[in-house]
């Protein structure tokens, strides 16, 4: 498959520069780590940088207090499969909304941990970089790589581009989620304006009732 096995999705999928970005970390679950926010600001770092070589263009970050300024809005959840119904295995999505082939906003959902068996994992710092990177990497117009070595390889932590939505809706449709999200999600200018109340449900869900535990 030579260099077609790298698919991007967009290939300029920002219509601006810099993008902003808005790390949300006041509105965290249990074990979020403080150390996580510069995990992401180091991920966009690399991004910068060139990050795989892969971008054909020069992105720009600016980091913003506020989401309603974000293009990219970056939230972390407890555990993915207990809060978004996700399948067991996915540390972190991103869902673009595109509107003429454009990005104009990209959510991305990390969890900060996962079970094995019983026992609660939380990620380290490390781990933690590398999923921000890829799915920066997504927010970027990136598709997924069938190199192994390369970050935006779907490795077994990263199977993303879930539509918690459709997942909730429709379990069998899991898997046909994972495939027809990867080729990016595209909406209405109706949905768009739609958008920010249907956001408020997914945050309710996130973030509502599941987390208070004390
Ligand atoms: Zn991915």
């Amino acid at each position: 498959m030579e260099d077609n096995a790298y698919p991007a999705l967009t290939t300029i999928p920002w219509d601006h520069s810099p993008i902003t970005v808005y790390i949300d970390n006041v509105n965290v679950p249990e074990h979020y780590s403080p150390t996580y926010k510069e995990q992401v600001e180091s991920a966009m770092t690399y991004w910068e940088n060139g990050g795989n070589g892969h971008l054909a263009y020069e992105p720009e970050f600016r980091l913003v207090d506020s989401e309603s300024e974000a293009d990219i809005y970056i939230m972390w959840v407890e555990n993915l499969e207990k809060d978004a119904g996700v399948e067991n295995g996915v540390a972190g999505f991103a869902r673009p909304y595109e509107i003429n082939g454009k990005y104009v906003r990209v959510d991305i959902v990390l969890e900060v941990g996962n079970y094995e068996g019983y026992a609660w994992k939380q990620y380290g710092d490390a781990n933690m970089r590398e999923l921000a990177k890829h799915e920066l990497g997504h927010a970027l117009g990136l598709g997924h790589s069938n190199d192994r070595r390369d970050i935006m390889y779907p490795t077994y932590d990263q199977k993303d581009n879930i539509d918690p939505l459709l997942v909730e809706r429709t379990r069998p449709f899991i898997y046909a989620a994972v495939i027809v999200s990867a080729i990016t999600v595209s909406l209405s200018v109706i949905n768009w304006l739609r958008y920010r109340g249907k956001r408020r449900s997914i945050e309710d869900k996130f973030l509502g009732g599941k987390h208070g535990r004390s």
